[in-house]
């Protein structure tokens, strides 16, 4: 019997022993093509012999150094390295562990920015409901799906959630994409004004909504009316990039797609492409700023913060995929993925929806396509499917609907960018016969 307290106290899982770049082998020999990076993590593939390099020599060197007493080069190259790609105003990198750890900073940074400026009482949260923002308490409350918090209310932080923008299920026969953006952003404001805007300390949404709704991006333009509503307001702009950032879409941050930038971005998954476990959040300069001129000290830390090994490591994945400029290879191979699943799966009696950018795409699961209606939930396909899936040596990301209806049970596909043609074909081929 396993020690390990795993999630599940009910399923086996098969032991992973080995990575080959797009494949995971299992202890009896086994292949599964990785269509979903992990958690849309494993962006280099298993086995990049290079960031297994840079590993080694860093951990040779130093491994870690607290940074209680510390900097380090990794940390500093690092941090460099994003800024200088990031979206305009963010100023300086935060380094923690991973995603819910990135949020976590993002919420407290936020929560002491107005605390820093004298406005103390800006303290409420709006998220968005169908979202996720991590498991640890903070990121919990954020995230909108009420039976994940349930049970662990009372909550430390007031959050309110308004409807994600998710074309498929949102917007009304009569509506164009634009005026669906423009009606939800609409919704914001409301929110903001009904809160009181010197309440509300920030509004966290993703750009491309990643395990909840399945690749689901913004309607064009819902973004940059967002930004206009926080700035009008006072609010601050979160973007949880943890699973879509990284490249995942085609260019480093998803929000340069939307034409904006934030007050923070939260990153992780694909920053570190698995190797090692970091996250990070990128902070603009007028937070720095409030916090340099007051207190001079960030209330938060964790004993792992900048670990050089993980800094190492998640620039040697950065800049391979730089150099090997896979970030063009995303929107090709995206394209590539898409044509296909569109092919085989356009006119499929239970596909409802395909969308997605990049290397990150999903399919929604309906009972029938007029309607929309999902599956029941008590039928747990997504856990059949994943079964199955795994069964035929493919590791997909599914995820099941809700009793309300509003979301069919969705599969979402994160590979690896190191993919050649071929994989997609197996991909495809594979997820078919696991349908
Ligand atoms: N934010 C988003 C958007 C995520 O998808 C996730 C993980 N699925 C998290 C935060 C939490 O990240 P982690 O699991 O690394 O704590």
């Amino acid at each position: 019997m396993s020690h390990v307290f795993h999630r599940s106290l009910t399923q086996s899982y098969p032991t992973a022993v080995r990575g080959d770049g797009p494949y995971l082998i299992d202890s009896q020999g086994k292949r599964y093509l990785d269509a979903s990076g992990g958690a849309a993590v494993s962006c280099l593939g298993h086995s990049d012999a290079g960031v297994i390099e840079a590993i080694r020599e860093q951990v040779g060197t130093l491994a870690y150094a607290h940074t209680s007493f510390f900097t380090s080069e990794p940390m500093e190259a690092l941090a460099d390295f994003l800024i200088e790609r990031a979206p305009q105003g963010l100023e300086s990198v935060y380094f923690v562990s991973g995603g819910s750890e990135a949020v976590e900073a993002a919420l407290k940074l936020a929560r002491q920015y107005f605390v820093e400026i004298g406005q103390p009482q800006r303290r409420h949260v709006i998220a968005r409901r169908q979202s996720y923002h991590g498991n640890t308490l903070g990121a919990l409350a954020a995230g909108g799906n009420a039976w994940r918090r349930q049970q662990f209310q009372p909550l430390l932080i007031d959050v309110s959630h308004v409807s994600p923008c998710y074309a498929y299920r949102e917007q009304r026969a009569d509506e164009t994409p634009e005026a669906l953006g423009m009606r939800l952003a609409a919704e914001l404001e409301a929110e903001i004004l009904n809160l009181g805007a010197e309440n509300v300390m920030a509004f966290i949404a993703e750009p491309v909504v990643g395990a909840t709704l399945g690749a689901v991006p913004a309607v064009p333009g819902y973004f940059k009316r967002v930004r206009e509503v926080c700035d009008r307001h006072g609010v601050l702009l979160i973007l949880d990039e943890v699973m879509c950032g990284m490249g995942r879409t085609g260019s480093l941050f998803a929000a340069e797609q939307e034409g904006i930038s934030a007050d923070l971005i939260t990153v992780a998954k694909g920053l570190g492409a698995g190797y090692q476990p970091i996250g990070a959040t990128l902070v603009s300069g007028r937070i720095v700023d409030a916090i340099r001129q007051g207190s001079g000290f960030f209330q938060h830390g964790h004993t792992y913060i900048g670990h050089a090994t993980a800094c190492a490591a998640a620039l040697a994945v950065q800049k391979t995929i730089e150099e090997r400029q896979l970030l063009a290879r995303v929107s090709e191979l995206g394209a590539g993925l898409r044509a296909r699943l569109q092919e085989r799966f356009g006119d499929h009696p239970h596909v409802g929806d395909l969308r997605g950018r990049g290397l990150f795409q999903g399919v929604e699961l309906v009972r029938e396509r007029a309607s929309k209606e999902p599956f029941d939930p008590a039928l747990k396909l997504h856990a059949k499917l994943k079964k199955a899936a795994m069964a035929r040596g493919l590791m997909c990301y599914p995820m099941g609907g809700t009793l309300d209806g509003r979301r069919g049970d969705h599969i979402l596909l994160a590979p690896p960018f190191i993919l050649e043609e071929t994989h997609l074909d197996e991909l495809v081929d594979k997820l078919d016969a696991a349908l």
